[in-house]
C-alpha cells in the first residue's frame, strides 16, 4: 500500500489511492494540495502539478500542518518510484 503524496512525496495516513492502489480518497494533500483521484491520476499531470507547487516556493496548503524544520528536498526524496 503506498501512503506518499505522489506529487510531493508527503506522508498520508490514509492511503491515498486506497488500499488496492485504485481507490482515490479525493482527500487534499496538506502539503501540495493535490486532491488524490484527480490532478495526481496520470503521470503527467502528476509532474506538472508538482513543478507548479515547486515553482510557487513549495508552500504548504495547510500552512499550520507544516513541520519545523521541514525541508522539500528531503520529502521530495519519498515520492514514489513509478511517479517520480
Ligand atoms: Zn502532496
Amino acid at each position: 500500500m503506498e501512503h506518499h503524496c505522489r506529487v510531493c512525496g508527503l506522508y498520508i495516513e490514509d492511503a491515498p489511492w486506497g488500499e488496492d492502489g485504485k481507490s482515490p480518497t479525493y482527500e487534499i494533500c496538506p502539503c501540495c494540495g493535490v486532491e488524490f483521484g484527480n490532478e495526481d491520476y496520470i503521470l503527467e499531470s502528476v509532474r506538472s502539478y508538482r513543478k507548479k507547487w515547486l515553482d510557487n516556493g513549495t508552500n504548504w496548503f495547510i500552512n499550520k500542518a507544516k513541520p519545523l524544520n521541514w525541508t522539500p528536498e528531503e520529502q521530495l526524496t519519498l515520492i514514489p518510484e513509478d511517479w517520480y
